[in-house]
């Protein structure tokens, strides 16, 4: 099958046979490697405890339904047993720790054996080729390479699969054109906020997307729109794929998208996934948001049970055309952490951007300040106007302040302060993006 994208063609092409397996084999897959997980932590401290108090074995497991009586496990859980409580093999066994990037506080360690590092790179390969890789081609990878995940674990995927890697790492934005362009490098891996500053960098240095000898890029590891999707593939003039992962669960490669880009195929094979209300804890009907839970079937060093994630995503069982049994899920709408509860109405950073990327004028790069000046939230949108639409006119530009008040109204409901600002005057990341400054919880402390 070839499905026409909006840039080229991409072949569907499965790399691995077990990402079509049959759903009822999946199934007993799955219980049979639950079975086994939970015989594996039964000797990890917090495991240990949680199962004696409910009675749990590995023999009690026999069917999915009993996952719901595992406990859940949290960050907080894996912060009190700081660095390495949760390792389920003997420390000679582990050969890598990563750490998660330290987004909501001190960074918390997760270890892999052999196995685990090559499962890993496996998952990776898997949506690397749902997404158009292939052995001939060149791949850029500036994620930053070090106790983060997205680095080196996307770099094994690319070696799995046997395509070249330029492991150029996060930062220099002119280096990364130039590597880019002298290597013709058709695969770029990184944020997609990152794509963005180097779309950017790219037209300030006079090249048309034509120029740029992309063709596809693997985008991950933190929120993003489905209208900046459609701004990277313009300014790029690529297929923009995304994948997610987290460090708790394995790194990516926890899901990712096939060339429909309909939702990223979660890997049921390693993991299992829930989706519950973050507060009752209960599922929610398939299709609606909640967050998400993984269990981690196969991980050796460093296994979890019903780990609680605070992504907020849709789940959706419907069969893919392209083949693959699994279960997909959305995009992140948020991480219940980032949720802004601004005068008691709950927002996401990605609706503010959702809204400013529906007004024609605007730019991608945005920024939302909140403040509690007496007894009310105030939030102040700052966003960049494309350096074409940037004027001096005031009418002109008060006219696009409304549009964008409009609609974060129609999105959020909420009124915010709107800022037009210059082009190229806030902040730039080469990771993940910061955008939200909460100066409410500063006034607290
Ligand atoms: P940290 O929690 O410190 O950011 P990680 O580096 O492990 O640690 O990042 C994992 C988190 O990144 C996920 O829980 C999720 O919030 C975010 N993330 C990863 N991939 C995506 C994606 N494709 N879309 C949205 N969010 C993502
Ligand atoms: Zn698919």
């Amino acid at each position: 099958m070839v499905i026409v994208m909006a840039q080229f063609k991409v072949e569907n092409r499965i790399w691995d046979p077990a990402e079509t397996t049959p759903r009822d084999e999946l199934r007993r897959l799955q219980i049979e490697r639950l079975k086994d997980c939970v015989g594996r932590v039964a000797n990890v401290p917090f495991y240990k405890e949680a199962f004696a108090s409910h009675g749990i074995s590995a023999d009690s497991i026999r069917s999915l339904d009993d996952l719901r009586r595992l406990p859940f496990t949290t960050k907080e859980d894996l912060r009190q047993h700081y660095p390495l409580g949760f390792l389920a093999v003997p420390r000679e066994k582990v050969v890598r720790v990563h750490g998660s990037s330290g987004t909501t506080g001190k960074p918390t360690f997760v270890a892999y054996t052999a196995r685990d590092i090559d499962t890993w790179s496996n998952l990776c390969a898997r949506f690397l080729v749902a997404g158009g890789l292939r052995p001939e081609h060149f791949v850029q990878i500036a994620f930053g390479y070090g106790l983060f995940t997205g680095g080196f674990g996307l770099h094994q995927g690319v070696e799995k699969v046997g395509a070249t890697i330029v492991p150029a790492s996060a930062g220099n934005t002119p280096r990364q054109i130039m590597l880019m362009c002298d290597l013709n490098v058709q695969v770029l891996i990184c944020t997609p906020s990152y794509a963005l500053n180097i779309a950017e960098a790219a037209r300030d240095h006079g090249m048309s997307p034509e120029q740029i000898p992309l063709k596809f890029g693997h985008f991950g590891a933190e929120p993003w729109t489905e209208d900046m999707r459609i701004r990277i593939e313009q300014e790029l003039g690529v297929a923009a794929f995304n994948n997610y992962g987290l460090s708790e669960v394995i790194g990516p490669g926890v899901s990712g998208e096939c060339t429909l880009q309909q939702g990223m195929h979660i890997q049921e094979d390693h993991f299992i996934v829930e989706c519950v209300h973050p507060d009752t804890l209960e599922p929610v009907a398939i299709g609606e948001a909640g967050e998400l839970v993984f269990t981690t079937i196969t991980k050796e060093a460093f296994p979890l049970i019903r780990y609680r994630t605070r992504d907020i995503a849709r789940l959706d069982d419907t069969p893919c055309r392209c083949g693959r049994t699994t279960v997909r899920m959305s995009r992140v709408i948020g991480r219940t952490d980032d949720m802004l509860i601004i005068r008691g109405v709950n927002v996401f950073p990605s609706q503010i951007e959702e809204a400013l990327l529906r007004v024609e004028g605007t730019s991608p790069h945005y920024q939302i300040e909140l403040d509690r000046p007496g007894a009310l939230d105030q939030v102040t949108v700052r966003v960049e106007v494309r350096p074409e639409d940037f004027s001096d006119r005031m009418r002109e530009m008060q006219a696009l302040r409304d549009r964008i008040d409009r609609e974060i109204h129609a999105i959020t409901g909420l009124r915010m302060n709107v800022e037009l600002v210059k082009p190229q005057s806030l902040e730039r990341f080469q990771g993940k993006a910061k955008r939200v400054i909460d100066r409410r919880q500063m006034k607290v402390e």
